[in-house]
């Protein structure tokens, strides 16, 4: 593979930011990788495992000269951090994010960013519940989608640029309109990793059955199921107070298809039972 961009700043250093770093050396897409992470620790660890070619004590030190900047903080942290950069970004330079949501992302940053650059919000639909500089890893967006959501503004030569990039990552991608996205991912994402933290706390609420026995005798729906109720607790918050219109309405339908399940086992309606887990299966299995 060929450099994409001659320097990248990465501002943020965690799972998505260190994967990146990760992939980019592997496939050599870009010159020099700079990154920025607000916590001293974080920056003392990422300088130790040599995550970036340099590691700044600023974000605006940084991204200066930076051709591309990847916003990867907590989506609530995104305005801040984009706010201290913009005087120091490069005229032609792109700005993306990698922020689980992006209406209210693109609401946030976009008025920070200078006139002649590029702002191209993203999101990798890739992740573990694993966060921090030393969770990431090279192959984390090999085969998984990065979705896109540039506006009719968005300048063609930019957006080619960064799909390359991503391409390049080992990951496939697609543009899609903001809110269509916080919608598809409220489904996919944002509800099924509410309802996993539930269900963790549902155990740690029953009183008859002690935390020691559920950790003992997690079986394989438990332990499955709430994997990623690990997930980092600040990022999982921003989401659901920046995506609440789209989570409360795959909220409300997923309470009410529970309670019709409820109803159906206390009147004993096997019938009903089997025709839903048919009918799910066969969706569930279509999924690899
Ligand atoms: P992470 O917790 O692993 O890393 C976040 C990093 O941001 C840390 O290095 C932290 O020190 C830094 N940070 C926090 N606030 C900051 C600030 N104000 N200024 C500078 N640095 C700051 O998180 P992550 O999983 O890499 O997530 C980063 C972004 O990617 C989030 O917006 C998240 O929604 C998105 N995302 C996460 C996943 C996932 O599964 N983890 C998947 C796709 C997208």
């Amino acid at each position: 593979m060929s450099v994409v961009y001659e320097r990248v700043a990465l501002i943020g250093l965690g799972l998505i930011a260190g994967s990146m770093a990760h992939a980019m050396r592997a496939h050599g897409l870009a010159g020099h990788v700079a990154g920025y992470a607000r916590s001293s620790e974080t920056r003392e660890t990422a300088r130790r495992i040599h995550l970036c070619d340099s590691i700044h004590d600023s974000a605006a030190e940084a991204v200066k000269d930076a051709d591309l900047v990847v916003l990867a903080v907590p989506v609530r942290a995104m305005a801040e951090v984009a706010e201290a950069i913009a005087p120091y970004l490069k005229p032609g330079a792109t700005v993306t994010d990698v922020g689980s949501v992006k209406r209210s992302v693109i609401e946030a940053v976009g008025p920070h960013i200078p006139e002649g650059v590029h702002f191209i919000p993203g999101h990798p639909l890739a992740g573990t519940e694993h966060s921090g500089p030393l969770s990431g890893f090279a192959s984390l967006f090999q085969n998984r989608w990065w979705l896109l959501t540039p506006t009719e503004g968005t300048d063609p030569a930019a957006l080619a640029r960064l799909q390359d990039l991503i391409r390049g990552m080992g990951a496939n991608t697609e543009d899609m309109e903001a809110g269509h996205h916080d919608l598809v991912l409220a489904v996919t994402s944002h509800v099924p990793h509410l309802i996993a933290y539930t269900m963790v706390g549902v155990a740690d609420h029953l009183r008859r059955v002690t935390e020691s026995e559920v950790i003992k005798y997690s079986a394989a729906g438990f332990r499955d199921f709430t994997r990623i109720a690990a997930s980092d607790p600040t990022m999982w918050r921003d989401v659901f107070l920046e995506n609440t219109d789209a989570t409360l309405d795959i909220l409300g339908r997923f309470t009410e298809e529970l309670f019709v399940l409820q109803r159906a086992i206390r009147m004993g309606d096997g019938q009903h039972l089997h025709d839903y887990f048919t009918r799910t299966r066969a969706i569930r299995r279509g999924i690899i």
